[in-house]
């Protein structure tokens, strides 16, 4: 589809009503945004309007609603009966109209206080919605056009969004249908608006919050944005759209990014663009992002072909929708020129350094991280690291795997890459829904071989992932560095001046004295100890020793007589081998495009 597609107001059906939202802004410093619907010839005598509880790309159920308020329904000056039939679902009386056919009004407010890439943010410098978290879908008509009209409360914000405008109208934009209406965020406000083109389409860059021009260089960022289109459009055949929008929010911390069609929106910390590792990882981000416009927003998972608003969308396939897009944002970068191999490498150990020091990785397969995404990944406690592995980082694991085994078997003639592109010509170009067969028969296609061993061990089992085994033809070795401590097993931070246990590692030591994550840990032997000291206070100790550990548990003092276990690994790198054959330097240069060294 693309956006000379997008406007078509001729094909609504006569019976069907004109479907206008209105979004004010008076007082921004309210943080409320003010939203009229109106429908223009409606003739059945409810009407339902339904607020999503979730937003795609971002598995969780949010309860938008519970930010909305003030609602209220008019027709012709009358005030329309109405009420709550659950907590997402709101039902008006229109049986009531003379004639049955009318123009209903329904005004409702929505607080926007949550800066987040999948929420709503509003105050004096900017407004920016999520179209799930602000509009009703009204399930009759969810296929109709939607035309959406921005009132600035100020004539020097302007308005950035991947819809296309409404022509002669101001900042109005028409949406195909409720789907796209969900899919186009809205940036409201002075923001920095930057258009570039590549392969003859054109892009924005809109750009919210200080610090851009002092760090962020938007110059050097277009240029390599540029780099990453390039690269990700050679590897699909072409860009599926005419116009692109990123929108970029610079805050305090933030550190994340939402995937839409025709855009998507990224959060970064202000100053995180100076030191080169930070403006690696912004880029990564971008490729992240971008990837997704094929991998999740048009290679769809079957579970989200037709994405249901009221509730949970379950599928196991989502470490292909996100880890695999993962794997691709450290390759892509790479490929574009804006790092090399080296920190190619380096980023791939700290990844697999994230993966190895995860204790869940032996509990939860990668298929019900997926499908329990919902209940777990998006809403963390202090078990989830023993008992969990998050779908990005195995999925992307498991892809680097895949990538590796294909390349292998067939001397870098065929690669993932080839996987996405089957994928891309066989689901995404017409949107149809994947299964999680049918992604294994595509990956089996390419690799030439029967992949059920390698699903049920790594995808549907927890067997450890034998990253040797698929580094060594390509020349390479993961290693692990050992600590110069023995084992513990708790992950403390300093938090409003209390030195906090917020991890206890099962199996470990601490986990097995009873020390638990939440207590204050205050001394070892008697003499207190940060959360910076103590690595280096149990260099002092033996594997084997015995130490006291000195706690609060719930305000209770309690001391723990703790054994220490052998030191263990808790970093990994990717090395190259010391005597590669040329068969494994042809590997590795096939696979990342320079020269074992
Ligand atoms: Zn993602």
């Amino acid at each position: 589809m693309t956006e000379a597609t997008a406007v078509r107001p001729s094909s609504i059906p006569s019976t069907a009503p004109m479907i206008y939202y209105q979004v004010a802004m008076p007082q921004p410093e309210s943080h409320l945004f003010e939203v009229t619907l109106h429908l223009k010839g409606y003739s059945l005598p409810v009407l339902d309007l339904k607020l999503p509880v979730w937003t795609p790309g971002s598995y969780l159920v949010r309860e938008y609603a519970k930010h909305l308020q003030d609602f209220s329904a008019q027709a012709e000056e009358k005030s329309l009966p109405w009420r709550k039939l659950s907590k997402n679902h709101w039902r008006i009386e229109t049986a009531i109209l003379d004639n049955g056919v009318s123009t209903l009004t329904v005004r409702y407010r929505v607080f926007a206080h949550e800066l987040s890439v999948r929420t709503n943010h509003l105050d004096t410098t900017h407004g920016y919605f999520n179209g799930a978290a602000l509009f009703f879908r009204i399930p009759e008509f969810e296929k109709q056009p939607i035309r959406v009209a921005i009132v600035p409360p100020r004539p020097e914000w302007h308005v950035t969004t991947p819809l296309p405008v409404v022509p002669g109208q101001l900042n109005t934009f028409q949406a195909l249908d409720f789907d796209t209406l969900v899919d186009s965020p809205f940036e409201i406000g002075c923001h920095e608006l930057h258009h570039f083109e590549v392969l003859g389409k054109s892009h924005e860059l809109a750009i919210w919050g200080l610090g851009a021009n002092s760090n962020a260089e938007p110059v050097r960022m277009i240029s390599d944005i540029q780099k990453i289109i390039q690269v990700e459009a050679q590897m699909f055949g072409g860009l599926p759209y005419e116009r692109y929008v990123f929108l970029l929010h610079l805050s305090s911390q933030g550190n994340g990014g939402l995937e839409h069609k025709y855009a998507c929106s990224l959060n970064y910390p202000r100053f995180g663009f100076r030191a080169q590792d930070k403006y690696e990882r912004f880029m990564q981000l971008v490729a992240h992002e971008f990837f997704h416009l094929w991998n999740v927003k048009r290679i769809r998972p079957k579970a989200l072909e037709v994405f249901d608003y009221d509730q949970e969308n379950y599928t196991p396939s989502l470490w292909f929708s996100e880890g695999t897009t993962s794997y691709y944002d450290l390759v892509i970068p790479l490929r574009a020129g804006i790092y090399d191999a080296k920190s190619f490498l380096n980023g791939l150990g700290k990844e697999i350094t994230r993966f190895q020091t995860t204790p869940g990785r032996r509990v939860q397969p990668l298929s019900e991280s997926s499908f329990d995404a919902w209940i777990k990944l998006y809403r963390p406690d202090a078990n989830s690291g023993n008992s969990q592995i998050s779908y990005y980082i195995k999925g992307e694991m498991v892809s680097l795997l895949l990538d590796l085994l294909i390349r292998e078997q067939h001397g870098n003639e065929r690669s993932l890459d080839d996987v996405m592109l089957k994928m891309w010509q066989q689901f995404g170009q017409a949107e149809i829904g994947f299964t999680p067969e049918q992604l294994q028969e595509v990956i089996e296609s390419v690799a030439g071989t029967d992949l059920d061993d390698f699903f049920k061990r790594y995808v549907d089992g927890t067997e450890e992932l034998p990253f040797n085994q698929y580094l060594e033809p390509f020349g390479l070795q993961m290693v692990g560095e050992e600590e110069e401590f023995p084992t513990l097993g708790v992950k403390a931070i300093t938090e409003n001046g209390r030195e906090l246990i917020k991890f206890v590692e099962s199996g470990t030591p601490a986990y097995l004295s009873g020390i638990d994550a939440g207590d204050e840990l205050l001394a070892i032997d008697g003499i207190r100890v940060t959360a910076t000291q103590l690595s280096d206070r149990l260099k002092d100790y033996q594997p084997g020793d015995t130490i006291q550990v000195t706690v609060f548990h719930q305000e209770e003092l309690r001391t723990h007589s703790v054994t220490l276990a052998a030191p263990r690994s808790n970093r990994y790198q990717v090395i190259t081998l010391e005597y590669p054959s040329s068969v494994q330097k042809q590997n590795f240069e096939g696979w990342l495009g320079v020269p074992l060294t």
